[in-house]
């Protein structure tokens, strides 16, 4: 691309970045409390929003710098129409060896076996609860049957990987939490229980609200047996991961409030507005998309790339007296 430009993203703590989130909408088909608000969601301008040209041109200029995973994310990506052609226009770039989605899974159904076609890796499904009213609650919509079917239609495409995504809650979802286990255990799916972050519209969150990995751990452990720790782990992945006694399955926890892993951390994010994000509590971004719509070249988008990734905080501080909440909420960020 350039002389001047290196060929990694590295930071001032030595992590290298390899990985990168796109998010292609702020749009949502649910109003999940910890990440919009209920009523009045402030969506961007459409002409804001990144075109597919834009995202794979810059998706390609990461790759030159050693991103090789990309996970599309949002909002929600499946309400972003013709999602597919993003994946195959992704999977057509030298040097991108995954391709992972984030979902809400309420319109998977429809478009599992397109996603699969046109190159997607893996998938990771959210499903917080198997209880509609507690789905309700916590999404202010219903649904959890489209994502139910949703599930049962991508186990037929045969992803590389389907993962489960669980967000525990003090409270409203702890009752689901076995259920949840037997469920993934009985379709041989992998499940995460990830820790409420502050990142919800409202400004609601709170410590008591955050149900800990380790609490999850050991709800899992009384029902079925000791939990073994995975070894053939890679270590930037912010997930510990076990296996159960009884069957070659895992089961992680991701634990960004009480056990934060900031110090493997090789992710970069992209907003579907075109501003680079160096973490997901950062207070500051990159304008992607003006350098491009201006007429930047690779080689500045490059460099904007490598500043962002050298001005990386150690940690997020959520602990921290000083801890700064970011002005966004997580469907404007992209999870
Ligand atoms: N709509 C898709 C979905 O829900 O899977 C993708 C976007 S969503 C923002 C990505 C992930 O972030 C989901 O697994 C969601 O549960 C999680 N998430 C949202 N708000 C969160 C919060 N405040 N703390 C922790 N995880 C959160
Ligand atoms: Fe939508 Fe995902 Fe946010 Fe829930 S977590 S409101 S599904 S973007």
């Amino acid at each position: 691309m350039n002389d001047d430009l290196p060929t990694q993203l590295i930071d001032t703590f030595g992590r290298v970045h390899t990985n990168l989130r796109i998010s292609v909408t702020d749009r949502c088909n649910i109003r999940c409390f910890y990440c919009m608000p209920e009523h009045n969601v402030q969506f961007k301008p459409r002409s804001e929003i990144l075109t597919f040209e834009e995202i794979v041109r810059f998706t390609k200029i990461t790759a030159g710098l050693g991103v090789n995973k990309i996970r599309l994310t949002g909002g929600e990506p499946l309400v972003r129409q013709n999602l597919d052609q993003l994946v195959r226009a992704i999977r057509g770039i030298d040097r991108i060896d995954d391709i992972a989605l984030t979902t809400n899974g309420i319109l998977l159904a429809d478009q599992a076996e397109a996603l699969k076609s046109a190159g997607l890796d893996r998938l990771n499904i959210s499903l917080d609860t198997l209880d509609p009213d507690t789905f309700f609650k916590i999404s202010r919509r219903s649904g959890l049957d489209a994502v139910l079917a949703g599930i049962e239609a991508a186990q037929q495409c045969q992803f590389k990987k389907i993962r489960l995504n669980a967000i525990a809650i003090t409270q409203l979802t702890e009752s689901s939490i076995l259920p949840l286990a037997t469920f993934a255990r009985e379709r041989r799916l992998e499940l995460r229980f990830i820790e409420f972050m502050p990142l919800d519209a409202d400004d609601a969150w709170s410590q008591d609200q955050v149900l800990t990995g380790q609490k999850i751990r050991s709800m899992i452990e009384s029902e079925f047996g000791p939990l073994v720790p995975k070894t053939d782990v890679d270590p930037s992945q912010p997930s510990t991961d076990y296996s159960y006694t009884d069957l070659d399955l895992c089961v992680g926890f991701i634990n960004p409030v009480s056990q934060p892993f900031c110090g493997s951390c090789n992710r970069l994010r992209l907003t579907a507005e075109g501003q680079i994000r160096n973490c997901l509590f950062s207070t500051v971004e990159w304008d992607a998309r003006k350098m491009m719509r201006s007429g930047g070249s690779d080689a500045d988008i490059a460099r904007l790339l490598v500043e962002c990734i050298s001005r990386k905080k150690k940690g997020h501080g959520i602990d921290s007296v000083e801890f700064d909440r970011p002005q966004r909420a997580m469907y404007q960020i992209g999870g």
